[in-house]
């Protein structure tokens, strides 16, 4: 971390340089807030995008909101009532000249906070609308007491991604007064006006501040659907940036040496024999092209891309083998706690039976156990498995052979520069092999992935049954409860995945929780039970262990059980609010069913009305359970984003860019890409900084 008073200098007169905290009002506890964002100079502010509008210029009658969609409400405060059924609970019931109520429902909740909400008091309130018990509620919606007369906002107000600890409204503030440092564009731009000029840009200062703060005479369709030319105009330095730091890093790795790593046969003719299963063809194809990268001397940068189920992991697992033969350490990451948990317990189980030890080393584990493993892993344990911890400072490798990264897709290429930063700097590179779940057609991957070479998974497993998708809509949930129920009664075991689309992981854990005790009132004959992000890793664990082993019927969760989870005997699954879920994401919440031998079904529970791009993804959905098909499809029905400023882009992180929507730019990226690492590399570096640097540096937060 090098944002102390250094950091201006290196760069006097580049206003982006200076600290973030060089802002006025920028203290320690909000300085910190911003690190945890990746957010260290006053260009990251800038380059801090908002993930989608608000539109506060409207307010809506009770009487005509609209189940599954946010809006702005006024009304009257009529009763007010506490109470602690499954736990703390103040619901506020509010009414407006319309004559309709409307619940709000809090779950936190301070003595201050209730004491201002009298009976008659007039709020403001803007929200999400769910089905309540008696009609419309919003769960925790942001609110106002008003106090005479207020005027609704004149432009849509922008939504940034956050982090704990810091609202919307400070993060809003301190990104004005960055914006108010906005050099202007002769210094702003970084890409030279000769490569610039054909491309017909808008101007990057001018896109920043129509993209942080749309004025009122903005194209607003334009910029719901990110079709603005200031969207466009950042989206083309975004991949810009991508595209040169990801040649970059691979002509970095690529000229530094490797341990070339010729595995044992012997040793991997055990490993073969334990395994419950033969390898299928496409498993011994990859795990071929990975071996022969591994016994080069040069470190191998190798993406394995497989659907769902298709048996990634004992594809790394044979490759860890040969590093570990080799004398080497193995590391393997992934991005959830849950997902790197299951990975240690299948290494455990397949490594312990030939003698060798498994670490286990994630952001949670803290103390003298940490002590301990960060002292296995500097001591040469030969296998480490983890969450992106690993990548955090203060974990040394005694002398790592090889890097895993699971579904890479969560990473991003910020996450992936990170790790290479830290084994930058030692004479032998660490091999590298990226595992994705997210199959994407080969034009993208050579943009995505423009780092990597890629093999494919290709073929799934004998045995397993196709799952049998319908799509219901939620005015027949009751059908659906009671399906549940006799699948139950079958000893089948049931998922529900509560999605909504927020940035915020507490609210949906909140609607998880309102979906849990709805479900424990409707089905009290049935174990059911929690699990979202917000859970002690204990508790999750201990909740994934009893579903896993039968003890629990229904389980209620968020998409912490999106990537990865095995429960074979699981052979229902419920998608709430399907309607708002990408094609792609609803295919991986999907392959968590169907891994047994027993039929299975997902049901796609739907709020009508269906836009016709939902339905076409619903329909999707049901046709087929290829993930490659799917992955086409959605390439094909993505285009125009249709909800307000929402994009589909947080999958592969970026902050503005979308691979579908704005792959006609992908040619001029390349091709200005190339010119630029030739003749203006320097400029290159502070282009990838720009965009990429700071999030690189705190890729752990
Ligand atoms: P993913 O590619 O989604 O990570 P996994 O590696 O978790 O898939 O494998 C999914 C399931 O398939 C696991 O239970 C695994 O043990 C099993 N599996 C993997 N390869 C085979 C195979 N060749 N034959 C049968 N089952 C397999
Ligand atoms: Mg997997």
């Amino acid at each position: 971390m090098n944002d102390g008073p250094r950091a201006s200098g290196e760069n006097a007169d580049d206003p982006g340089m200076a600290p973030a905290s060089s802002l006025p009002g920028v203290g320690p506890s909000l300085r910190q807030a911003l690190e945890k964002l990746g957010i260290v100079r006053v260009q990251d502010l800038w380059f801090h995008l908002p993930l989608r509008y608000e539109d506060r210029t409207r307010l809506t009658a009770i009487g005509d909101l609209r189940i599954g969609e946010a809006a702005q409400v006024e009304g009257v405060v009529e009763a007010i009532e506490t109470g602690f059924r499954y736990r703390a609970t103040l619901r506020v019931a509010i009414t407006d000249d319309s004559q309709h109520t409307l619940v709000l429902r809090f779950f936190h909740f301070h003595r201050a906070q209730v004491a201002r909400l009298v009976p008659g008091a007039r709020l403001r309130c803007y929200g999400e609308v769910r089905h309540g018990q008696h009609g419309p509620e919003m769960v925790h919606p942001q609110y106002l007491v008003l106090q005479g007369e207020a005027a609704v906002e004149e432009c849509l107000t922008p939504v940034y991604p956050t982090t704990e600890g810091l609202g919307q409204k400070r993060l809003r503030g301190v990104i004005d007064k960055a914006l108010a440092r906005l050099p202007p564009d002769a210094r702003l731009e970084l890409i030279p006006p000769t490569l610039r000029a054909p491309l017909d840009l808008s101007s990057l200062r001018e896109a920043l501040l129509v993209v942080h703060r749309p004025p009122p005479q903005a194209d607003l369709a334009a910029l719901a659907r990110g079709a603005h030319p200031a969207q466009r105009r950042l989206a083309f330095e975004e991949l810009l940036a991508q595209h040169l730091g990801l040649k970059r890093l691979r002509a970095q790795v690529r000229s530094h040496r490797a341990q070339a790593l010729h595995g044992d046969v012997r040793l991997r003719e055990r490993f073969l024999a334990a395994l419950p299963f033969t390898l299928t063809r496409a498993q011994r194809r990859v795990d071929a092209e990975i071996a022969r990268d591994l016994a080069l001397d040069k470190p191998m940068l190798r993406l394995v891309q497989g659907d769902v189920g298709s048996g990634k992991t004992v594809v790394a697992a044979l490759a860890a083998l040969a590093a570990v033969a080799g004398g080497r350490q193995a590391a393997l990451m992934a991005p959830t706690e849950l997902l790197a948990e299951q990975h240690l317990r299948n290494f455990r189980a397949w490594f312990a039976p030939l003698g060798i030890d498994v670490a286990w080393l994630a952001g949670k584990v803290q103390g003298r156990a940490r002590k301990a493993a960060l002292g296995a892993v500097a001591g040469g344990a030969s296998i480490v498995v983890g969450t992106h911890a690993l990548m955090q400072e203060g974990v040394e490798f005694a002398r790592l052979g090889l890097a895993i990264v699971d579904e890479q897709h969560r990473f991003g290429v910020q996450q992936r520069m990170a790790l290479r930063d830290k084994t930058r700097a030692a004479d032998v590179m660490p091999h590298q092999l990226v595992l994705t779940a997210t199959p994407i057609p080969r034009t993208l991957a050579m943009s995505v992935y423009a780092d990597l070479d890629v093999s494919a998974l290709d073929e799934l497993p004998p045995g397993r049954t196709p799952v049998q998708t319908v799509a219901v809509s939620n005015a027949r949930r009751g059908e659906v409860i009671e399906r549940i129920r006799a699948a139950c009664a079958e000893g089948r075991q049931v998922y529900w995945v509560c999605t909504i689309i927020e940035e915020s992981e507490q609210l949906i854990a909140q609607a998880a929780e309102v979906t849990f005790s709805e479900l424990s009132n409707a089905l009290p004959e049935l174990k059911i039970a929690l699990l979202h992000g917000r859970m002690k890793p204990s508790e999750k664990q201990a909740t994934m262990d009893a579903f896993k082993a039968g003890g629990i019927a229904v389980l209620v969760a968020t998409t912490v059980i999106e990537v990865g989870v095995d429960v074979p005997d699981a052979s229902l699954m419920v998608i709430e609010n399907a309607e708002r879920l990408g094609l792609a994401q609803m295919h991986q919440l999907r392959g968590r069913v169907g891994r047994g031998s027993v039929a299975s079904g997902c049901v796609l529970l739907y709020q009508p009305p269906l836009s016709s791009l939902a339905r076409q993804r619903l329909e999707a959905m049901r046709e087929t359970n290829d993930g490659f098909v799917i992955a086409e499809r959605d390439l094909q029905l993505r285009g125009p984003g249709e909800l307000l400023g929402t994009r589909q882009t947080g999958e592969l992180g970026f902050r503005i860019a979308d691979l579908a929507r704005d792959a006609d730019l992908l040619p001029a990226v390349q091709r200005i890409g190339a010119a630029m690492l030739q003749s203006h590399p320097e400029l290159a570096t502070r282009l990838v900084a720009r965009w990429i640097g700071a999030s690189a540096r705190f890729a752990d937060a």
